[in-house]
């Protein structure tokens, strides 16, 4: 089996605005093609423009969320459709911060997750545990859950990637070890093998939660880490750079 193609996107989260963009060009002109995918994903506002801004490089761009409809009456939601339309080629769907403030459910996700294969769009479904659910011995089968039930069977052998976020590390300068994030990460890969059987080795499986330049390599290097997901860091170029730098 050849391993996936490790990818390390940028989650910018609600910051960014046009002033943001000198970031995405300067992460853009120091990332080489091959070996490692880069992606940024820009709040919805800024993807066209950083799609602009990027164009002709190797680094995508990629949407925060989309809403499962093509279009309709869903006043402040963007279809997936309308991310391809802007220039997205991928989008992160179920991130702890929507689940957690909007409610979003496994089945949400596994529709949203439908509509960006519709639109084409590589989906980098987010799952991950509480500290509760940690500390009560929960976490793997809340994760393996969390997996059975936001990839729908339509992503089969299309391009997507699972990001295990634990909630606990998002934001907080806090990480598993690397014991943890192995045992988690081989949990994750058995289960899209038993769901999709040997297009179950297809996916990289990004870790997520206070990635930074001092912790990367470790963490980048750890059995079935097939790249990162990382907010805060990703604000910055030079943070992001040394993080891509780490694969
Ligand atoms: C995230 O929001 O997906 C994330 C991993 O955030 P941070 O890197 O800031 O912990």
């Amino acid at each position: 089996m050849t391993a996936p193609t490790p990818l390390i996107a940028g989650n910018w989260k609600m910051h960014g605005t046009a002033a943001s963009l000198g970031e995405a060009r300067a992460v853009a002109a120091r990332v080489g093609t091959g070996g490692v995918r880069v992606a940024i994903c820009p709040p919805a506002t800024l993807v066209q423009r950083v799609s602009e801004a990027l164009a002709g490089s190797a680094v995508l761009v990629g949407g925060q969320d989309c809403h499962f409809e093509e279009a309709g009456a869903f006043t402040g939601d963007v279809s997936a459709e309308m991310l391809a339309d802007a220039g997205a080629t991928l989008v992160i769907l179920g991130h702890s911060e929507r689940r957690a403030g909007y409610g979003e459910t496994d089945e949400l996700v596994a529709a949203k997750a439908r509509a960006a294969v519709r639109a084409g769009l590589e989906p980098i479904v987010c799952v991950g545990e509480t500290l509760d659910q940690r500390k009560a011995g929960d976490a793997l089968r809340v994760v393996t859950g969390q997996v059975r039930g936001s990839l729908p069977r339509e992503l089969g052998r299309k391009a997507y990637s699972v990001a295990y976020e634990p909630v606990w590390a998002i934001g907080s300068g806090l990480t598993p070890t690397l014991a943890e994030i192995e045992e988690m990460h081989t949990a994750i890969r058995a289960t899209l093998r038993d769901l999709f059987g040997v297009d179950g080795d297809n996916p990289p499986i990004l870790y997520g939660g206070s990635v930074k330049p001092a912790n990367a390599a470790e963490i980048l290097h750890a059995a079935e880490v097939g790249g990162a997901l990382v907010g805060g860091a990703s604000l910055k170029a030079d943070d992001f750079l040394a993080i891509i730098n780490a694969v």
